[in-house]
């Protein structure tokens, strides 16, 4: 800009202008419904493998749309198989609702994988958006989807993820404990509970709460624990218990989801790009092997770690002492007695304490979905934008 017009006007004043002349370049709301089809085919030529598709009613007017990136359906590979869903109003004019899917990388940040537009929230809208996941989104052994409590997800997800399961996040849930005026008392041991990696520690909290408030407890156990508790929980939940990663997307997205729909993508786009370029940055400067995330967990375990003591009962089998509590560690199967080495694939502070006194390398008992090398390659692709509708070239 500064070479171009002589006059140095500031990055963010430059980019604020910008905005506004795309947004002039984009048109009216009306408008942005009619260039859809071209903007999308765009989006695919910038972005080779993108898939996108557009459903209309019987009036032929615009009803939804998806759109997974190319560089997410080949990252998604790379990230644990767990996948967040929910659908935020727009506020935009025409009051739609976006969807968006994301799941978590190496390094523990939220992965964006598939987005959607609907012109309002209705179960048909949520059908046809899950039929189009399973198109591009790949199904994963161990699959599991974290949601609220939404009855056309559970739809969606029913219908076209049938492999899938389905859990609940566990703070939507305590939401509607709070609606029903649950006292903080027994939303703590609902916490615990569902926390919980052993069933017997599971059992005992809830019936701790049982005698508290009976009538909460019955509104809980509606909903099976297989669906909220990780102790019950039929897949390895990898610690993630809540839809906060999806939450966090939406809060990025907030100031897109006032725009018109064409800026929205542009918006979604431009965040990608930034995200997918910062991350595949940082993956290539790091010298550890595993992530910065998990560097740092093992470094937060590793104090816990040295108020333990450790027994040696064969070379790679241990007695772990902690503060009373008694634990077998396997390092040869990866698994102690309190679960968490085994369910989150990370060593657990009394794995880390055998580890250490056997001077092994703890990044070695990490699982690969947490190394340097899968970060890295999550983040290979590029998210191209779509620009100014005069470069553009529609057959
Ligand atoms: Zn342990």
């Amino acid at each position: 800009m500064k070479k171009k017009f002589g006059i140095d006007i500031g990055y963010h004043k430059a980019w604020r202008a910008i905005q506004k002349v795309v947004a002039c370049i984009r048109g009216t709301p009306e408008e942005n419904y009619q260039i859809l089809p071209s903007y999308l085919h765009m989006m695919v030529g910038k972005n080779p493998g993108t898939y996108t598709s557009i459903k209309r009613d019987a009036q032929n007017r615009f009803a939804c749309m998806f759109f997974a990136p190319a560089a997410s359906i080949a990252g998604w590979s790379y990230c644990r198989p767990v996948i967040a869903v929910d659908a935020t109003f727009l506020k935009s004019k025409y009051n739609g609702v976006l969807f968006v899917v994301v799941s978590k990388d190496a390094n523990n940040q939220i992965f964006p994988l598939c987005f959607g537009i609907a012109d309002s929230k209705n179960n048909e809208a949520y059908i046809w958006f899950f039929g189009e996941m399973r198109k591009e989104i790949q199904v994963r052994r161990e699959l599991f989807f974290l949601s609220d409590r939404n009855q056309s997800i559970a739809n969606g997800i029913r219908k076209f993820f049938l492999e899938a399961h389905h859990g609940i996040c566990l703070y939507h849930f305590e939401k509607n404990l709070k609606q029903r005026h649950a006292k903080a008392t027994v939303i703590n041991l609902f916490q615990s509970a569902a926390r919980s990696y052993k069933r017997e520690d599971f059992n005992q909290l809830m019936s701790q709460f049982k005698s508290i408030d009976k009538k909460t407890y019955n509104y809980i156990m509606e909903e099976p624990p297989e669906r909220w508790a990780r102790s019950w929980f039929p897949r390895r939940r990898y610690d993630r218990l809540t839809t906060n990663m999806v939450e966090s997307m939406n809060s990025v997205l907030l100031k897109g989801r006032e725009m018109y729909i064409l800026r929205i993508l542009d918006f979604i786009q431009e965040k990608l790009g930034e995200w997918f370029y910062e991350r595949r940055k940082k993956a290539n400067e790091t010298f550890h092997r595993v992530s910065i995330w998990a560097e740092e967990e093992i470094t937060r375990k590793m104090d816990l770690a040295c108020k333990i003591f450790v027994f040696n009962l064969d070379s790679m089998l241990f007695r772990i002492n902690s503060e009373g509590i008694e634990f077998i560690v396997d390092l040869k199967k990866r698994t102690c007695d309190c679960l968490e080495f085994q369910l989150d694939e990370l060593p657990c502070p009394h794995a880390i304490a055998a580890i250490n006194k056997r001077y092994l390398q703890k990044s070695d008992y990490y699982s690969n979905w947490y190394s340097r090398e899968t970060w890295l390659k999550t983040y290979e692709g590029y998210v191209n934008t779509v620009e100014d509708q005069k470069s553009w070239d529609i057959p």
